[in-house]
């Protein structure tokens, strides 16, 4: 099973938790580019995908939005993009919430799929599962085996349970290098890994769940000069060769979205991560 999901965010939202309002406000608009970019890929290969879309796009440019709901299944990447770990309970939810109405609003169609900005949903905010279950939120695509430190026999869609709750999860694909999970699946990873690589590590696997940026496919973006060498290497490197490299990836391998996903799978027979 080989699971297609795009986080939509614009090209200079890859830091987490900044205040896009103020200092990034003269950036140039390049969601549109980077959207349709994807959105003709998709078509010219007959694929669907999972859109989790960050709610400072949705407010700003609705048009995206509703354009993407018409053919694609669209989710919630939280309002402003920042971690989970960052905020308390009351934060998160509104995060959560105003983000969900918002998509619900432009698109007339229920939400009930989340993915944290990074991935930050960790050991220390379990709670976050509640808020989702509360706001309707039943599938979660989050959830990183390591951060939890719990141990699951293969990366495999499973049911989350915490305190009575259940929550089906879509898991990111690792891999164990030297002891060290390491993603592959998706953004700054998926630029940065040889296809090669990809491919036998995909091939080892009966599910691979792909996660891409507009971002991740436009060479063409501006660098931007003030962010760490560190930051910057994640955020550029292989910006390239990752058009082709993604071109090569959706005709190598038939994608589903999600919601195509959940129908498949027996989910009385996965496995249940008891979290506590
Ligand atoms: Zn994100």
């Amino acid at each position: 099973m080989n699971i297609l999901t795009i986080d939509v965010e614009e090209w200079f939202q890859f830091f987490e938790d900044l205040d896009y309002g103020e200092k990034y406000k003269n950036y140039e608009v390049r969601i549109y580019e980077n959207v349709d970019r994807i959105l003709g890929l998709l078509e010219e290969n007959d694929i669907k995908a999972t859109f989790f879309v960050v709610g400072w796009v949705a407010k700003r440019y609705p048009d995206i939005v509703k354009r993407i709901a018409k053919d694609y299944e669209i989710g919630s990447h939280s309002m402003s993009h920042k971690l989970v770990s960052s905020l308390n309970r009351n934060e998160f939810y509104n995060e959560v919430n105003s983000s969900v109405s918002l998509i619900e609003d432009l698109t007339s169609k229920k939400v009930r799929a989340f993915r944290a900005p990074g991935f930050s949903i960790g050991k220390n905010e379990l709670w976050a599962f509640e808020v989702l279950n509360d706001l309707g939120i039943s599938i979660d695509s989050s959830f990183l085996p390591y951060n939890f430190r719990v141990n699951i026999s293969k990366t495999y869609p499973c049911l989350i349970e915490y305190k009575g709750i259940k929550i089906k999860e879509f898991p990111i694909n690792y891999k164990r290098v030297l002891s060290k999970g390491v993603i592959y699946s998706g953004g700054g990873y998926f630029r940065f890994f040889p296809y090669k690589l990809l491919n036998s590590w995909i091939k080892d696997s009966d599910y691979f769940l792909a996660y891409i940026h507009p971002r991740d496919l436009d060479s063409k973006q501006p660098l931007i000069k003030e962010i760490s060498f560190n930051q910057k290497f994640r955020s550029y490197y292989g910006l390239r060769f990752s058009n082709s490299k993604f071109q090569k990836l959706i005709k190598d391998y038939k994608f589903i979205d999600i919601d195509s996903a959940d129908m498949q799978i027996d989910w009385g027979k996965v496995d249940i991560i008891k979290l506590n």
